[in-house]
This record gives structure tokens, C-alpha cells and sequence, in this order.
């Protein structure tokens, strides 16, 4: 089951608090927060709201070189 709208409008950054945005990737979605610049990964279509989980990206919204890019 995809993440629903109605999810992503409660769902925050627990860091910073700020609405998270979805970003679909074929190997494997998650939740950008545009503040921290960081990516909260989806795994079995459970958002890991951690902050010991979340990963930074670069501005193209992908994970940067040497953290783990893949998560299915
Ligand atoms: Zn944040």
C-alpha cells in the first residue's frame, strides 16, 4: 500500500518538525524533509521517522555518494 495523502500531512520531520515531502524512487521511496536536507526511508511502506535513520541527499533529492542509496 502506498503512503497516503492523508499520512504525509501528519507526518514531520521529528528533527525540525517541518511536513515531510514523498519522493518516489525506483529503488526505494522515502520522505524528504527540505530543511535538514535529509531523506527518511520507506521501508515495507512504513515511513522510518528516526533521525538516527535519516539520510542525507544532495538538491537533486537522491542520497549523497557513500550513504546507502538502495533500502528495498
Ligand atoms: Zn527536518
Amino acid at each position: 500500500m502506498p503512503i497516503s495523502q492523508e499520512l504525509l500531512d501528519i507526518l514531520a520531520c521529528p528533527k525540525c518538525k517541518t511536513g515531510v515531502i514523498l519522493k518516489e524512487r525506483p529503488k526505494g521511496s522515502g520522505l524528504i524533509c527540505p530543511t535538514c536536507k535529509v531523506i527518511y526511508p520507506i521501508k515495507d511502506d512504513i515511513p522510518i521517522m528516526l533521525i538516527d535513520e535519516a539520510i542525507p541527499v544532495g538538491e537533486d533529492g537522491e542520497p549523497k555518494a557513500g550513504y546507502t542509496s538502495e533500502w528495498k
